[in-house]
């Protein structure tokens, strides 16, 4: 059962109502919203499945590259349980077949290293056809129109007569791996380009949000990318940029409340085929756990969920005093008389977005340690002498959300 809220805030990024002017809802609106990750995207069935162990009934889906495709096809009314079978048969060869004529003929002038038509295919397969209008539950999809340098989202005023099967395909064009796609006249290519988790845009229309994030949320240490070709060195790239813009969004978000689930895939490749049991498992958990808070996140008036509290501290050390991590959070971090670091505030509340300056310290000085729940030590952390957990790499990796 979806527990009733108390409130129904809207209008990001505008700040919250008071509670006075706050309508209640008998029925909340909850988005659901997939970010993309290529396959890591396989995560989102596990998680559909969750939703639907759970009750949750999504009033609207939105998604960018596979999460575009996943909420498509969900929205499509394809079960759970279907998605996973055809995930369980997903290969290779039903999405890569490398354009050889193309690269031979054209060079530097063809549009991309694989053929358009096996993703196209996937595409027909898995989403219904029809324009957004003939969908029964709302479908945003994201994407970037490259002639005008504009993202573009599918299925919002002006923009839904067209295709879904063709905006989802856009949406999933990575650049330079696949070509881009013409949606109702617009060149298009992977939205996840400027928008990967498009909770924003989805906000609009809903009372909470329900966003699962499975590519870029936690970028880990990763050594000799620089072998391993230019597709690996572009996917990095892209990663940080990604994650970063990203980021930067979460950390101002204000309303409607929102639970933020990420998966722990930042292990498994972006187009690793030997991992789909892991993904749609780790998807189902990670998503059945956090929907505990449901019920807190439907009863607040915004921010996002789940939240855990931490002890936020610094080596002093090992301190360089770079100065990063003020740059990066000044409301938490300050340099003292000695030009070393020093936290304003001990304790904090973080929801799985919070943190991410924690990464940018180049010498791993600040520590956060989780007082609600304790962590096992994982590969990315270290004892220190007192035996306190040091967070290194990857601050969400550490804390158990
Ligand atoms: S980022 Fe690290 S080294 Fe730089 S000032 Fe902050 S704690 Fe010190």
């Amino acid at each position: 059962m979806i527990p009733t809220p108390t409130s129904a805030v809207r209008a990001h990024p505008r700040p919250a109502p008071p509670d006075s002017v706050r309508p209640r809802l008998s029925s909340p609106r909850i988005g659901v919203v997939f970010g993309g990750g290529a396959l890591k995207g396989l995560a989102h069935v596990g998680a559909l499945r969750a939703l639907a162990e759970a009750g949750v009934q999504p009033a609207l889906y939105a998604g960018s590259s596979i999460g575009a495709m996943i909420a498509a096809a969900a929205a499509s009314g394809m079960s759970p349980e279907v998605l996973t079978e055809r995930a369980m048969r997903f290969r290779r060869r039903d999405l890569f077949r490398i354009n050889h004529l193309g690269m031979l003929m054209e060079r530097m002038l063809s549009r991309s290293i694989y053929l358009e038509s096996p993703l196209r295919t996937l595409c027909d397969e898995l989403v219904a056809d029809g324009t957004f209008d003939d969908f029964k539950t709302p479908l945003l999809v994201t994407a970037l129109d490259i002639d005008r340098a504009a993202p573009l989202v599918f299925g919002r005023p002006g923009l839904r007569n067209v295709r879904v099967r063709d905006a989802v395909y856009a949406s999933c064009a990575l650049p330079g791996f696949f070509p881009p796609g013409i949606v109702g006249g617009h060149t298009c290519i992977d939205g996840g380009t400027t928008d990967n988790l498009p909770v924003a845009i989805a906000a609009l229309d809903v009372d909470a949000l329900i966003a699962v994030d499975v590519g870029i949320a936690d970028v880990p240490m990763e050594t000799g990318i620089a072998s391993q070709g230019f597709a690996s060195i572009f996917m990095r790239a892209a990663t940080m940029m990604m994650h970063e813009q990203q980021q930067h969004a979460l950390e101002r978000w204000t309303s409607p409340p929102m639970l933020l689930i990420r998966p722990k895939v930042s292990h498994i490749g972006w187009f690793s085929f030997a991992h789909v049991d892991e993904l749609l498992q780790r998807g189902y958990e990670a998503t059945r756990d956090a929907l505990r808070d449901l019920d807190v996140l439907l009863r607040a008036p915004g921010g996002i969920f789940p939240r855990r509290q931490v002890q936020l501290s610094v080596d002093h050390e090992a301190c360089i005093g770079c100065g990063l991590c003020v740059a990066r959070a000044p409301n938490m971090m300050a340099l003292d008389v000695d030009r070393k670091a020093y936290v304003l505030t001990r304790e904090h509340s973080w929801s799985p977005a919070d943190g991410a300056f924690v990464r940018c310290c180049p010498v791993d000085a600040i520590h956060v340690d989780p007082m609600a729940e304790a962590s096992p030590p994982t590969a990315s952390s270290a004892a220190t002498p007192s035996g306190s957990t040091v967070a290194v790499r990857s601050v969400a990796a550490d804390i158990s959300w």
